[in-house]
């Protein structure tokens, strides 16, 4: 037991609700600040009238036994099954996502096929001299899968869905985020001059996959932790502003319920954003860390929630779009949601924009393009709709421009040589995680900051 370790947990996403577990069952006392009304970062469920809706529908993989094991024990019978059964529309059908090689042979028309299957061929013949010149997504996309694929499917697709094109993304971005095809990998796999060991620019996708969710979305999760956390007596605090940061000592000032407050302790653990991190230390932090946080660049995201007056609009669960106005439409009923009144549904509309633009506001205009799209692909009529809901998040997506690896590794270094702070989770550590990963980065977190208490006490 560690009574005498006080630790601040800046947001309570599923990374900082989870080290903030791991340090209350330690004996640990934490705090967690929370700027927002609602607790669970990106996976926090959004009440609309008489429905939960996520921020994109946010399903709970069972890759990680032990953070499994523990988020089924917390959920109790609230945890529902769903198999996966994602979509998306390539070549005027709906294939299975990740494709499969038949559905993909099927969806192409038969010369692009062959053009696709020859590219990959010569970037796989000529896989280790490509690799030497990739400086861009770009160059890794068609050293991996050839130009005459890129230039089908990977471009456009990469360029639509976070408005850069892959010239000026990294080619880290390329390993951590594009969609899987499976189809290329059995393409891989069937070649016989394939190289053992340069098969893992992107992972290769299951093709089955219990999904785990709760009849309230994805708000069941991080309610259960923090039901938890709080049970071992942990504090959390939403609708905080955080004013002010210290390191040494270590102290932090907010405002909460229009009171001014000031926690003291040993340790603080960040996962907001890295340039509200160091907008907080102001001073303390060199004015070379507060450059290289500016050079960080994230991707805005709006996420629209409508109500609909059908019992049903798509078979799957979610699809993703090439050229749609929207990327991806989810519907989380077909995973277990309960929708009220009965016999409507909510379909999950996602789109990346910009802050201000006619998508983040909410614009008619915008509106007319999703009822236009959703008309196309035969989702759902205008007069179907009877509720549209918004939620926005500005740092939804962490994009990895060209060169961002200098700068996050300048920042990281610095980070590390301050013995009081940790800074992990999606905006603190600068990366890509499924909530599995997220919590698991916060128990590590946790798990040093204990280790070290430990230590430093014998
Ligand atoms: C559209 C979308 C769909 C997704 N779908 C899935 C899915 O199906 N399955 C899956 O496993 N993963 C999914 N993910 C990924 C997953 O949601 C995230 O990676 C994970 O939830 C990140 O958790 P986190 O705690 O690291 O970060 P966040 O959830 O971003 O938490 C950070 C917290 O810090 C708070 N904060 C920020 N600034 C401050 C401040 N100054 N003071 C106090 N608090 C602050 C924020 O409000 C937030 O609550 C999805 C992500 C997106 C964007």
């Amino acid at each position: 037991m560690n009574p005498s370790l006080e630790v601040l947990i800046i947001g309570s996403g599923v990374c900082g609700s989870y080290a903030g577990l791991t340090l209350a069952r330690s004996g640990a006392k934490v705090t967690i600040l929370e700027k927002e009304p609602r607790i669970g970062g990106l996976a926090a469920g959004y009440k609309f009238g008489d429905n939960y809706c996520d921020f994109g529908v946010h399903m709970l993989h069972a890759f990680n036994k032990e953070i499994f094991e523990d988020c089924a024990a917390l959920m109790g019978k609230e945890r529902i099954e769903a198999a996966l059964d994602a979509r998306i529309r390539w070549g005027g059908t709906s294939c299975k996502y990740p494709l499969k090689f038949r559905e993909m042979l099927r969806a192409m028309p038969p010369l692009t096929l062959l053009r696709c299957v020859s590219g990959l061929v010569i970037a796989e013949v000529s896989g280790a001299k490509n690799r030497k010149a990739i400086h861009n997504a770009e160059d890794a996309l068609i050293a991996f899968y050839g130009t005459p694929l890129y230039e089908y499917f990977f471009e456009e697709f990469t360029h639509k869905y976070w408005d850069i094109h892959p010239r000026d993304l990294s080619a880290e971005f390329i390993r951590r985020k594009m969609p899987r095809l499976s189809a290329v990998d059995v393409l891989r796999k069937l070649l016989p001059f394939r190289k053992k060991a340069e098969s893992n620019i992107t992972e290769s996708a299951l093709d089955t996959e219990t999904l785990h969710y709760s009849k309230t979305g994805s708000e069941s999760l991080p309610r259960s932790l923090a039901s938890e956390f709080t049970r071992l007596g942990g504090k959390i605090l939403t609708e905080v502003n955080l004013t002010k940061l210290s390191l040494s000592p270590c102290q932090a000032n907010y405002t909460h319920l229009a009171e001014d407050h000031q926690w003291k302790g040993d340790r603080v653990i960040n996962t907001a954003p890295l340039h509200s991190l160091t907008l907080l230390l102001g001073i303390n932090v060199p004015e070379r860390i507060h450059r290289a946080v500016t050079e960080l660049k994230y991707k805005p995201t709006v996420v629209y929630a409508l109500l609909v007056q059908k019992d049903q609009c798509m078979d799957a669960l979610y699809t993703y779009y090439r050229n749609r106005t929207f990327h991806r439409v989810g519907e989380p009923k077909n995973a277990g949601l309960v929708v009220n009144p009965k016999g409507n549904t909510i379909l999950i509309v996602e789109s990346t924009c910009e802050q201000g633009d006619y998508r983040w506001v909410g614009s008619e205009k915008y509106k007319q393009e999703i009822v236009r799209d959703l008309v196309d692909e035969k989702i759902c009529e205008e007069n179907d709709i009877v509720e549209w809901n918004l939620m926005r998040s500005l740092h939804g997506y962490p994009i990895y421009t060209n060169g961002f690896d200098t700068h996050l590794t300048e920042i990281q270094t610095w980070i590390d040589e301050q013995k009081n702070l940790s800074s992990t989770g999606r905006q603190g550590a600068f990366c890509y995680p499924a909530m599995h990963n997220a919590m698991q980065l916060g128990k590590d977190a946790a798990g040093e900051i204990i280790k070290n208490h430990a230590d430093s006490n014998h």
